[in-house]
């Protein structure tokens, strides 16, 4: 349970954390809140010889609107998340997402950029960007770049981050006014990951789904964005046989391991009944 030998590395600027890990290339790791990687340092699944601590660099902090759009520093806390007024405004689903992570201790500390890089398909944070249609700023030795939540994850830890990279802040267009939402995970104890879990962001119109977003979480190697499931419900009421065909949309594009949480197929189940529930709460949620 103690974490090998490494160099701490304190930059102050983007630009230095980006020419720092670029130099250190395969050994040296960003270190945002540290509860996931600490972790992993601790039981030597990760062995990184150098963290470079993105904690003194003020620019990665703070949520603000740009537009249409939020735009979340990567170095903003869970715990900041669910204190934000403007989040809560125009955004609660981050709250409801927040709220559902860990415990206040981990939230005080972990990150929202540090829950989307990490690529554990466990974190929530993931699939309710997805959902959201959020976009990551990146900044590595070609500069900035910005790479759609929906193209980031390609595999259990592996994204579509590169050697120097330092994902900067989280770009999420503000869902349309009367819209609903819903997070509902399903976890064995409070600070659990999920067991399966699922995002919702609806809007209705005269009674029928007008919009609609589906995300999964830990039910495959990545978070899954359920495109098809969305698209039967749109134009529905969300009666029961609809909202049926839907969840066995989304059941189909799941492939859960069998582990602690359950068998495949009991995941598989469990992920169709969270979609379920958060499709109802949603609706209960959205004006039209
Ligand atoms: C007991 C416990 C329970 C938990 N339960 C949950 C849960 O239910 N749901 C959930 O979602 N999470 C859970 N977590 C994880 C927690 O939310 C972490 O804080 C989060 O996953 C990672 O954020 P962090 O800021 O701690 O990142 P770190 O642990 O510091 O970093 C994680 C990884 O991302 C990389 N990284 C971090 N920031 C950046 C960046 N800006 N640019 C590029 N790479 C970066 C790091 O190099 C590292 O590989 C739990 C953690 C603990 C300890």
């Amino acid at each position: 349970m103690i974490p090998g030998s490494f160099s701490y590395h304190r930059p102050s600027s983007v630009a230095e954390a980006v020419a720092l890990l670029t130099k250190l290339g395969d050994d040296g790791r960003a270190l945002a809140g540290g509860h996931s990687l600490i972790p992993m340092m601790k039981l030597r699944l990760a062995e990184p010889a150098n963290l470079v601590d993105l904690a003194g660099i003020a620019d990665l902090k703070g949520i603000r609107s740009d537009g249409n759009d939020i735009v979340i520093g990567a170095m903003t806390t869970q715990h900041d998340l669910i204190g934000s007024d403007l989040l809560g405004t125009k955004i609660p689903l981050l709250r409801e997402t927040s709220l559902q992570i860990a415990d206040p201790q981990v939230r005080y500390v972990g990150t929202l950029g540090g829950n989307v890089a990490n690529g554990d398909p466990g974190n929530d944070m993931p699939a309710v960007m997805l959902c959201l249609g959020a976009t990551y700023h990146v900044t590595g030795k070609g500069g900035e770049r910005r790479i759609a939540a929906r193209e980031f994850y390609q595999g259990a830890y592996f994204t579509a981050l590169e050697a120097g990279d330092v994902l900067t802040a989280v770009r999420i267009p503000v869902p349309a006014a009367g819209h609903g939402a819903a997070y509902e995970k399903l976890k064995r104890k409070i600070g659990d990951y999920a067991t399966a879990a699922a995002a919702v962001v609806l809007t209705m119109s005269g009674g029928k789904v007008a919009t609609c977003s589906i995300a999964l979480t830990n039910v495959a190697e990545t978070p899954l964005w359920a495109e098809e499931a969305a698209k039967i419900l749109v134009g529905s009421t969300l009666d029961a046989a609809t909202v049926k065909k839907a969840v066995a949309a989304a059941e189909a594009i799941t492939a859960p391991a069998s582990d602690a949480r359950g068998p495949a197929h009991y995941r598989t189940k469990m992920a169709g009944v969270m979609l379920t529930r958060a499709l109802s709460r949603a609706k209960s949620k959205a004006r039209g």
